[in-house]
């Protein structure tokens, strides 16, 4: 057979997850500094939970959830997004009680069958963040804000906020039945997949890709009721206390069927167009919807791709060694392996030391130690086995190579570093 990987599905190589890792250190320190705790959810769950929330009519849960059935004959999937596991863990574990203070991220991959294409896959890596239990238009405000830092700090540049108010059940009741007889007047107009949803959720062709843009410009409006509009104008006022640039477009609406309220995107410069890189929004109905608490919710999920993609400056810090042991015969190799052993355990702080084979020849072992990154290469050869010695040679600055005791070699190579 040949090995290969499935189509949609990717090997991230070092410097890649190096890339990750510290986008993922970024988020973990962002997340810290707004009191959020970190929520580990499974990656499978039963399908029915993402069918009820991010709900049947979208098309993550119509046409790219990977959805089987187990050995045990349950209906299962792999996770296409986050939220819904985060409101299963919320109400299952009783956190609305026992909790600290509803704020949970989580960082996870994803898993959709799109059709592949540039800079999509089928399993992503998600950020995301949910505050459960508040309806106050401080934690809208705060995780957006959040949100923002979180996408500087990583490096991507000039971001943005879109946002829209969905309202509530109550304002959506009369605005649903209005926007349905619109809908409904001009079905021949719409896609095949918005006429077959559109009964059962009218507001998801203005989501859609083909209807979407002429919709935004036709279709009625909604208009929030008072305790939806005042939610409203006070988050677009705490951001502007938070310094965040924002604009209202009454035309956002996001895929999802549990949004309700504040609906957000955050665009970037780096991006130019109405692309968004990421969003989120407020879903107040859907842990009491799933069976929980009345618990008023907003939250948001930030693709790791997307974030790296935007970066200008790709590098990430590098972990090469900072020694390279090298020995001249199988002797001085039990040698140059204590000598590594010491370097990592020094005392006066730990040294990262590597090596190739020490039954290779010098030259392959050079060869090794120039390709590693490291700083310098400690040599253990048949003199220096004989003299108790280890000569020391700088690898990437230009200096010239010397000889220390081999007791000696961590505490001189430690000042070298520092120098
Ligand atoms: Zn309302
Ligand atoms: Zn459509």
């Amino acid at each position: 057979m040949s090995v290969h990987s499935l189509r949609g599905f990717r090997d991230l190589l070092p410097a890649d997850a190096r890339l990750f890792a510290s986008i993922e250190a970024a988020a973990r320190e962002t997340f810290a500094l707004y009191g959020y705790q970190e929520l580990r959810i499974p990656t499978i769950e039963l399908k029915e939970l993402f069918v009820k929330s991010t709900g049947d009519t979208t098309d993550i849960v119509e046409k790219e959830m990977y959805a089987f059935t187990d050995g045990g004959g349950r209906e299962v999937a792999v996770r296409p997004e986050g939220t819904p596991g985060v409101v299963r863990a919320y109400i299952e574990n009783n956190l609305g009680q026992t909790g600290r203070n509803g704020k949970y991220f989580y960082i996870g991959n994803m898993f959709r069958a799109e059709r592949p294409q540039a800079g999509r896959f089928r399993e992503f890596e998600q950020i995301g963040a949910e505050h459960i239990g508040n309806a106050s238009p401080h934690a809208d405000a705060e995780t957006i804000t959040m949100l923002v830092r979180l996408l500087e700090k990583v490096g991507v540049s000039g971001c943005s906020v879109v946002l829209n108010s969905l309202g509530c059940g109550e304002c959506r009741k009369t605005y649903r039945e209005v926007l349905l007889a619109f809908l409904r007047s001009r079905a021949e107009k719409l896609c095949e997949p918005c006429r077959g949803r559109i009964e059962r959720n009218p507001l998801r062709a203005l989501d859609c890709k083909l209807d979407g843009p002429a919709l935004a410009e036709t279709a009625p409006k909604l208009t929030l009721c008072p305790a939806c509009a005042e939610h409203f104008s006070r988050t677009q006022e705490l951001l502007k206390i938070s310094g965040v640039k924002h604009e209202v477009n009454p035309s956002l609406v996001r895929g999802l069927d549990y949004y309700t309220r504040t609906v957000f995107e955050v665009r970037s410069s780096a991006l130019g167009s109405q692309d968004a890189v990421c969003g989120g929004g407020r879903y107040d109905d859907l842990v009491k919807s799933m069976g929980g608490p009345a618990a008023p919710a907003v939250g948001w999920a930030v693709g790791v791709d997307r974030m790296a993609m935007l970066l200008q400056d790709k590098t990430a810090a590098d972990n090469s060694p900072e020694a390279f042991v090298v020995a001249a015969s199988k002797d001085a190799g039990n040698k140059a392996f204590e000598l590594t052993t010491a370097l990592r355990n020094f005392p006066g702080g730990p040294i990262s030391a590597d090596f190739s084979s020490f039954e290779l020849s010098l030259k392959s072992q050079m060869r090794s130690a120039d390709k590693s990154g490291a700083s310098f290469a400690l040599i253990i050869g048949e003199d220096e086995l004989k003299a108790g010695t280890v000569t020391i040679k700088p690898l990437k600055e230009k200096g010239d190579q010397f000889t220390v005791p081999v007791a000696d070699a961590p505490s001189r190579l430690k000042q070298l570093l520092k120098d």
